[in-house]
Order: C-alpha cells, then sequence, then structure tokens
C-alpha cells in the first residue's frame, strides 16, 4: 500500500503518474482540507475534489481545478442576492458540494462522504480527508487575517504572509484510517504540494506528523520547487515571506527527520549535496510533470527507489 499526502494541483498531477503505473487499490491518498470553505452554506473542499476530477480523467486540464466544460451561471446568479463572484465553483461542480452538504447535514462523517464520492466517480484508490473535524488555514498579513480561499483566490495571493495557521487544528483528530495509512504502508510520499498550506495542515493534525517521523515504511518527498521558483502557486513566496531559503533545499529542509528521500529537480542537481548534509537520500529526476509520459516516469522512478531504501 502506497499512502500519499497531498494538496491540489500539484499532487493531483503526481497522482495521475501514480495511478498509471500502480493499481488504484493499492493507493491511500490523505488530503488536505485546510483549504475548504462555505459557499452559500455550501461545504466545498477544492483540494479534495481537484484530486477526484483529476484522477477521473474529468478535469478542466487549462485551470487544474474544477470540470471541464464547467459554466458558471449559478454563481454568476448569486450575485442578484448580493453575493461576492471570486471564488469559481460552476454548475457542474455545484452537485459535488450540495450532494457533500446533503451528508453532512445527515450526520455523516467527512471520511465516509469522501469514500462515496470517491466511488461515485469510479475510483478504485481510497482517498482519506486528513481530519473529520474542521480546520481552516488562516493567513496573517500586516493588514489583518484571511481565510485561506480570500488569500488564495479573492486577493491572488498578493498579501505577504506574516504567519500561517490552522484554526481548529488543537481538536482535530486524524480520520479513521489515517494513522493506520501511515503505519502500514510500503512507502508514504509527500506529493509536490505546497509545504505550507497543502502538507503543513495535513501534519499538524495531531498524531499525523509523528506517525509519518516513525512509520518503517521508507518516505519520500518531491520538491514543487524547481530552480528556484514555483510551477504555480504562492509556495516560493510563501518560504521568502516566512523566512525561509527560496529553493528545493527550504522545502527539503522543512521535512528534516519525517522523509528518507527527497526529489529534486535535474535543474537542481548542484544542491543535492545540501539536501544530503540533511540527513535524507537526495534524488535527481526529471520533475515536471508536463505530459502523461512524464508524469508516470516520475512516479515509476520514485516508487524503485524507495524501493531500494531500507
Ligand atoms: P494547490 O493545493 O492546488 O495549490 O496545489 P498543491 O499544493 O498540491 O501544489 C502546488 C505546488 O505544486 C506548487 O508549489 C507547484 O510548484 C507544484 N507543482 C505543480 N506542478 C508541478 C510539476 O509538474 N512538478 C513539480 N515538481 N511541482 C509542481
Ligand atoms: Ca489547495
Amino acid at each position: 500500500m502506497i499512502t500519499v499526502l497531498a494538496g491540489g494541483v500539484g499532487a493531483a498531477r503526481f497522482l495521475e503518474g501514480l495511478a498509471a503505473v500502480v493499481p488504484g487499490r493499492e493507493i491511500t491518498i490523505i488530503s488536505n482540507t485546510g483549504d475548504d470553505l462555505e459557499l452559500a452554506g455550501l461545504h466545498v473542499s477544492p483540494d479534495t475534489d481537484i484530486v477526484i476530477y483529476t484522477l477521473a480523467g474529468a478535469i478542466n486540464p487549462e485551470t487544474g481545478w474544477g470540470l471541464a466544460g464547467d459554466t458558471f451561471n449559478v454563481i454568476d446568479q448569486l450575485q442578484r442576492f448580493g453575493y461576492e463572484r471570486w471564488f469559481n465553483l460552476g454548475d457542474r461542480d455545484l452537485a459535488m458540494a450540495i450532494h457533500r452538504t446533503a451528508r453532512l447535514r445527515q450526520g455523516w462523517p467527512m471520511h465516509r462522504i469522501v469514500e462515496e464520492l470517491t466511488r461515485a466517480w469510479g475510483l478504485e484508490l481510497r482517498i482519506l480527508p486528513m481530519s473529520d473535524d474542521p480546520v481552516r488555514t488562516v493567513i496573517e498579513t500586516p493588514g489583518g487575517t484571511l481565510a485561506f480561499q480570500e488569500y488564495m483566490v479573492r486577493l491572488r495571493t498578493e498579501p505577504e504572509v506574516a504567519a500561517i495557521r490552522f484554526a481548529g487544528i488543537e481538536s482535530a483528530r486524524p480520520a479513521p484510517g489515517v494513522l493506520e495509512a501511515l503505519r502500514s504502508a510500503s512507502a508514504v510520499i509527500l506529493a509536490p504540494s505546497n509545504p505550507f498550506v497543502s502538507i503543513g495542515p495535513i501534519l499538524a493534525v495531531p498524531g499525523i506528523r509523528q506517525a509519518l517521523a516513525e512509520t518503517t515504511a521508507p518516505r519520500a518527498a518531491i520538491s514543487p520547487i524547481i530552480a528556484g521558483q514555483v510551477v504555480k502557486g504562492p509556495a516560493a513566496r510563501m518560504l521568502e515571506q516566512l523566512g525561509h531559503e527560496v529553493s528545493a533545499v527550504g522545502v527539503a529542509r522543512l521535512y528534516q527527520g519525517l522523509i528518507d528521500l527527497f526529489v529534486l529537480d535535474e535543474a537542481d542537481a548542484d544542491l543535492a549535496p545540501a539536501v544530503e548534509a540533511l540527513g535524507m537520500r537526495a534524488l535527481v529526476l526529471p520533475t515536471l510533470m508536463s505530459t502523461p509520459e512524464r508524469k508516470r516516469a516520475l512516479a515509476a522512478a520514485i516508487l524503485a527507489a524507495l524501493e531500494r531504501t531500507p
């Protein structure tokens, strides 16, 4: 069983490759729910749904989120009633939010809801929310506190990040199956997701960091930073604003003590010694997942390296 810690777009691209080389029933995904939000009374889980849509082949390939070919009539109409239209939830995408919210009202825990959604999309792999309890990523800026999606979508990551908090984390418990998926895995992989706001919330759920630190499974992480830059998103800016080195080494340092293997892009081959000085092996590979073949090759190479890791 391979367990993957996952955010949204970066994770989904890696998971496409993994799902092409490993049977779905051998994959467990631990999904970030710190990004979740309420929109017109509906519960939306952007990261979990990006992973589901991508693996189901239904994702909008231009944006990396939302359903291909979706329209936005409902959120347009909502403006009539004073709703702001900054979060883009498509008409077909809404079905997922409506059903998830209905199940929550019926008292279903999030892990059962996600299991139902995963099956409804015909996927065999297992997706677990990091927690059934609500956790919300909060961005502290010089101008005040922002809910994560306000920072990310409404303000397009422009405000300076002074600190990142996870509201509700103290009382959150790992969802059933999460700790077991880390302890009994044959390999654990941290996707090339944002270390602060995608992997960070998962590791912050009490018990998860320790289970990762203590598992006997070989563990790898893939750098979301290539040649000091992101493919997309605020990870590089967050590294800088939070006082870290803006490079793959800066990311590796965040995972010190939690992983055995750190995957660096070819463009960063010269950083391998600095990564190894942190007490982990460095593996240099082409990590830009621009084609299905590159996604598959990356996943296969990482699995092969993990198999050789004692
Ligand atoms: P989000 O939740 O949708 O923002 O996505 P994630 O947190 O899962 O992933 C965002 C990160 O993925 C960004 O920091 C990107 O640099 C990284 N990323 C996206 N595509 C690639 C890729 O092809 N290769 C690598 N190495 N990183 C990528
Ligand atoms: Ca996300």
